[in-house]
């Protein structure tokens, strides 16, 4: 079926508190399709980012909401229309692993938040990642009202009343709210029609010089492999602009360290593209949504347990430069938020941040602090453009907590 493997537009972040449904309804509007991944892919991507695609889909001659599904056949058996792919960023909604979620959101094009009906608004999570869209930039959002088969008809109104409240003054204040049960499969169809409108796929210039994000890397061979059958290290990530295709050469930036006379130091790695896979199948060309995997000519041991997450891939001479310390102007939250919320003191010098660059996550140092501003010198380099983003994270207590946003100078 060919209509059905057809790659994936635009990325759309499920975010949320922990037990509000994402899963479920990623499930809801995923249907099978999710299990026609490949077993790579699929251990590759999904552990710690889930990972989905759906195909919205028209019933014909039937009005609008009413019309959208993601089945393949209507009640009649009449086929229904491709409207367009999707993929699902399925964001982990423990706290501990917001630094998952923030890296995740580098490559949303829009965000589905979904809100439990069944609990007082707003729940930690539920700030914290509406506030972490809200810095990354991503505004085209739909509220999903989840979990409405457990309340009542006043609990829903009260619920409802409750998640306008929140959302208003933020990133999210005209995003329609939009009731649903992701475990019973009630108002999918109108939830689709929310996303097909609030979150379009996003004008892509092809022209622009090739350039990824990777998310994740692996070593997809079996232990005890002869090298004549080891296969090269994979690469998995999101096309963030112009396209990639197999043949092409690619560089990686921090790339890896090399120990010399005593002094380490990060070297590009470059490589080549043997393979792609997106949508679930081998293809020779992979552009922006969704998440794809590289088969590289890299040594696996390279690529093994994520080591290559967080870098940057593009055309060999490309990318942005590699920083191990740079400045930022620093934007500060009123308050920590969360549910030990506290006013945000300010950036001092010595203290160590937990900073989200892309998809790269790495700790520094604060070596200067001014109001306004701070240098920080970082464990591990990332690969960022000046004017990037970052999500600037303190820890308090037993955990990293989200204080600010950066700008790179
Ligand atoms: P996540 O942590 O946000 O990904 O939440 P899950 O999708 O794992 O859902 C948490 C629990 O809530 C699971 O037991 C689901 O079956 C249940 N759940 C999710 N959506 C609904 C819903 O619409 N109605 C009901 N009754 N249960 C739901
Ligand atoms: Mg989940």
């Amino acid at each position: 079926m060919t209509q059905q493997t057809q790659q994936p537009e635009v990325n759309i972040g499920l975010v949320g508190h922990v037990d509000h449904g994402k899963t479920t309804l990623v499930q809801a509007l995923s249907g099978s399709w999710t299990d026609q991944h490949s077993e790579e892919m699929k251990r590759g991507i999904s552990i710690r980012l889930g990972y989905a695609d759906a195909t919205f889909r028209k019933l014909p001659n039937v009005d609008p909401p009413e019309c959208y599904t993601v089945e393949e056949t209507g009640p009649d058996g009449e086929e229904t229309e491709v409207l367009r792919t999707v993929s699902f960023v399925d964001a982990p909604g423990h706290e501990t692993l917001m630094a998952t979620m923030l890296s995740g959101a580098a490559i949303m094009d829009g965000a589905v938040l979904v809100v439990s009906a069944t609990e007082d608004v707003p729940q930690a999570q539920t700030e914290e990642h509406l506030m972490a869209l809200d810095i990354i930039g991503i505004d085209n959002i739909v509220i999903a009202q989840n979990k409405i088969d457990l309340v009542d008809r006043e609990r829903a109104v009260e619920s409802y009343e409750q998640i306008q409240e929140f959302v208003e003054g933020t990133v999210a204040e005209d995003a329609p709210i939009v009731p649903v049960s992701a475990q019973q499969e009630v108002n999918i169809d109108l939830l689709i029609d929310a996303i097909e409108r609030e979150i379009p796929t996003p004008e892509r210039d092809e022209s622009e010089s090739p350039r990824l994000f990777a998310a994740r890397s692996f070593d997809i061979n079996r232990p005890g492999t002869t090298w004549e059958d080891l296969k090269g290290g994979v690469v998995g990530g999101s096309v963030v602009q112009g396209k990639l295709a197999t043949g092409q050469e690619l560089e990686l930036r921090p790339g890896r360290e090399v120990e010399e006379g005593g002094s380490s130091e990060w070297e590009p790695i470059t490589t080549e593209i043997r393979s792609l896979q997106a949508g679930g199948q081998s293809v020779e060309e992979v552009r922006p949504g969704g998440l794809c995997g590289i088969g590289t000519g890299l040594d696996p041991s390279l690529t093994k347990g994520d080591a290559l997450a967080g870098q940057v891939a593009g055309e060999p001479g490309t990318l942005p430069p590699t920083r191990e310390e740079f400045t930022m102007d620093v934007e500060l939250l009123d308050r920590i938020v969360g549910e030990d919320e506290g006013s945000v003191e300010e950036i001092s010098t010595g203290e160590p941040l937990m900073l989200t660059v892309g998809t790269a996550t790495t700790v520094g140092a604060v070596t200067s602090a001014r109001t306004g501003e701070a240098e920080v010198s970082l464990k591990r380099p990332v690969c960022a453009e000046s004017g990037a983003k970052i999500a600037i994270n303190r820890r308090v207590g037993a955990r990293w907590r989200l204080i600010g946003i950066g700008t790179l100078q």
